[in-house]
């Protein structure tokens, strides 16, 4: 199975739904244990998307540079540097390559070590990390085990949804959660919650 590129606009227009959907249940867990912009910064850099959305080409190496910088530049915020640097690792890691599964876990896992150096974070930290680091984990999984599509989607939102419930009883040791010690305990982070439903919002465009 390879993927193309010109799905990349669906990508983007599923992700800004879904954060709309959600935008007052992340508002407030930005505001419980953040300074509240989670949204506004996710939403700043998809309207950077939607812009680029036409011109981002066939190529998946090349759309995916292009959708780095442009986070970087619009976003702000801790998740705007950080997911600028997923997008400008897996373009590294794509060049030349048609977009498989193979080719997509590999890029995928370079993307989450690039943001794990650039955040100094890991694993069980109440960030993005600990939905994306057990994606990363399935993603490879699926490819070795050859799963065909819809069980690899299946896998994948499962452990984004697992991922994300997991930092609720989780201390934060970084980003600006990290201010408030025991008192962030009992509320998800509200980056591990958007990665998981942008997640799924891209399963549901490749489920279609
Ligand atoms: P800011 O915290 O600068 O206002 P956002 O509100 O957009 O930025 O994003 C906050 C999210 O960024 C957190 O919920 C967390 O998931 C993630 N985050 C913050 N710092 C780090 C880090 N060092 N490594 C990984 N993720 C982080
Ligand atoms: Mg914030
Ligand atoms: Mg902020």
């Amino acid at each position: 199975m390879t993927t193309s590129a010109a799905l990349i606009p669906d990508f983007i227009r599923a992700v800004g739904a879904v954060i709309r959907d959600n935008a007052e249940e992340v508002t407030a867990l930005d505001q419980a244990i953040g300074d509240g912009d989670h949204v506004t910064n996710l939403q700043r850099g998809l309207e950077a998307l939607d812009g680029l959305a036409a011109s981002l080409g066939e190529d998946w190496s090349a759309a995916l540079q292009k959708i780095g910088m442009s986070l970087m530049s619009s976003v702000g915020g801790a998740s705007g540097s950080l997911y600028g640097t997923l997008f400008l690792a897996m373009s590294k890691s794509l060049k030349g390559k048609e977009l498989d599964q193979a080719s997509l876990a590999e890029a995928f896992a370079q993307g989450v070590e690039a943001m794990k150096q650039r955040g100094k974070a890991g694993l069980g930290e109440k960030t993005m990390l600990d939905v994306l680091i057990p994606v990363a984990n399935a993603l490879q999984e699926a490819s070795a085990a050859s799963l065909p599509l819809p069980q690899l989607l299946e896998n994948v939102e499962k452990v984004a949804a697992a991922g994300a419930e997991s930092t609720r009883d989780l201390v934060a040791t970084k980003g600006r959660a990290s201010f408030l010690g025991e008192r962030a305990k009992g509320c998800l982070d509200p980056g591990a919650r958007t990665g998981q439903l942008m997640i799924s919002a891209i399963a549901g465009v490749l489920r279609n």
